[in-house]
């Protein structure tokens, strides 16, 4: 299911979008500023990211800059603007394809499909190395796959997202309330989650609790990750 992040201030506008996408099978998270879609993107994989450029915080040039600066997602600008010239310039410095206001749900979901194709065919072709490596582990977050001292990990969707979260910031101590946040994506719930599936993912890193190699709880602190030393 692809993924898709709207970024729109109109909450008219955004409503809408996340409705028919949804309907259209995608998953969506939506935000209605420039430094939340930063954050956003930062900490989560999506296939496709919608942005306004109409946005209250940036300049919707500034902001298409930005997300560059840390992602390469495909992003479809939306404006109202029916300027050529701005148009092209955002094409130029990183856009994937442009939708101008008002566009109709049909328009989009074809721009969409063909930006996912494109990527797909990119990725395919190019195969960019964005493996993440500690120690003895290896974590291709485009393949989603993750390997130990060469041997193929055999992960669940959340152990992998937990690993590669852990991974992203070696020798930090994460707050299992950041873990609920990133990668379980709620605000709230209880320990134990996290617990059970540390558990299990410290049994696939062939370790326990009591002789850690890579996962480290500190108790009452939080996680890290780290390599064996
Ligand atoms: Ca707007």
């Amino acid at each position: 299911m692809p993924s898709v992040l709207v970024v729109e201030d109109d909450q008219f506008v955004r409503s809408a979008l996340i409705r028919h996408l949804t309907e259209a099978g995608h998953t969506v998270r939506s935000v209605g500023t420039a430094l939340e879609a930063l954050r956003e993107v930062a900490h989560l994989r999506f296939d496709v990211v919608i942005l306004d450029l109409g946005l209250p915080d940036l300049d919707g040039a500034e902001a298409l800059k930005m997300l560059r600066g840390i992602t390469d997602v495909p992003v479809i600008i939306a404006t109202a603007r029916d300027d050529e010239s701005e148009i092209v310039r955002l094409l130029n410095d990183g856009a994937d394809d442009y939708l101008t206001k008002p566009f109709s749900v049909e328009h989009l979901s074809a721009r969409i499909a063909a930006v996912l194709r494109r990527a797909r065919a990119t990725s395919e072709e190019a195969a960019p190395s964005s493996v993440v490596r500690v120690g003895g582990l290896a974590i291709d977050p485009l393949r989603r796959q993750a390997e130990l001292d060469g041997t193929r990990l055999d992960l669940t969707r959340r152990e992998f997202d937990l690993l590669t979260f852990l991974a992203s910031r070696p020798g930090v101590v994460v707050a299992r309330k950041e873990l609920l946040a990133e990668v379980w994506q709620q605000s709230y719930g209880d320990d134990q989650t996290i617990d059970v599936h540390l558990s299990w993912l410290r049994r696939k890193l062939g370790e326990t609790a009591a002789r850690p190699r890579y996962l480290h709880t500190l108790r009452g602190v939080g996680v890290k990750l780290e390599p064996p030393v």
